[in-house]
């Protein structure tokens, strides 16, 4: 049985409680899981499990064909235990604040240059994200802040939906950020929409408004080649 991945339903919730589907070693599979598993750009969380006798530190997770596997230092729960999950609400927090400031830096490229994005990473309050500019515009760092920073201040609202597949294929933003290259398999299309500014099919989790993620900066802008620019972001607060 396929995890039930919590996160996806609901971002803000912090601790759970799950059976263990599955041991491998030092990695234990959950039927259900608030923790984010590394995938699409942001990083996994990390946290702790406690069950009857035991508690050990979740350090990195991973979802495979398998499960959802949960790295753990400290003791093994037995297959089958009921266990509680407890999320590092700070780290995972920052990482929810930059993957939105993320999107709202896209939707701000693509009004503003009609640019697209063609690659990324991010780390807790701080990330780079690459565009298809050639070359850079002038000024573009200064210029790309502001625009920001003036679309985290408005407040927009972030909202998840789910569509089916067919639904999500006819939508014109959601055709702008490739929705057709999600594999056929996925029958239903999780949507993440910062309200009049960036829609995409996106699998990550985010704060509420676009407020809550603080303020940005442009650390650095650099070229990765023709066609490939690198800007660099940190998140700080308001
Ligand atoms: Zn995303």
């Amino acid at each position: 049985m396929a995890t039930d991945l919590l996160f996806l339903r609901d971002a803000e919730l912090r601790s759970f409680d799950a059976s263990v589907a599955g041991v491998a070693g030092d990695r234990v599979d959950l039927d259900r899981t608030a923790f984010y598993p590394t995938g699409g750009g942001q990083p996994h969380d990390t946290g702790r499990l406690t069950w009857d006798g035991g508690s050990a530190a979740v350090v990195e997770v991973r979802k495979d064909a398998e499960g959802t596997w949960h790295r753990l230092e400290g003791a093994i729960p037995p297959a089958g235990a009921r266990v509680h999950g407890e999320i590092d609400w700070d780290r995972r927090h920052a990482l929810m604040r930059t993957h939105t400031a993320l999107h709202v830096l896209c939707g701000v490229i693509w009004n503003e240059w009609s640019v697209p994005v063609t690659g990324g990473n991010m780390e807790p309050l701080s990330a780079r994200m690459d565009f298809e500019f050639d070359p850079l515009p002038e000024g573009f760092g200064r210029i790309v802040e502001a625009l920001v920073n003036a679309e985290l201040a408005a407040d927009r609202p972030i909202e998840v939906s789910f569509l089916p597949r067919s639904v999500a294929l006819l939508d014109e933003d959601l055709i702008r950020t490739k929705v057709s290259l999600i594999p056929e398999s996925v029958p239903e299309i999780r949507v993440v929409d910062i309200v009049g500014l960036d829609k995409q099919a996106d699998g990550g989790t985010h704060v509420r408004s676009t407020a809550e993620v603080g303020r940005i900066r442009v650390v650095k802008t650099e070229s990765k080649g023709k066609g490939n620019k690198r800007v660099r972001i940190e998140v700080l607060d308001a």
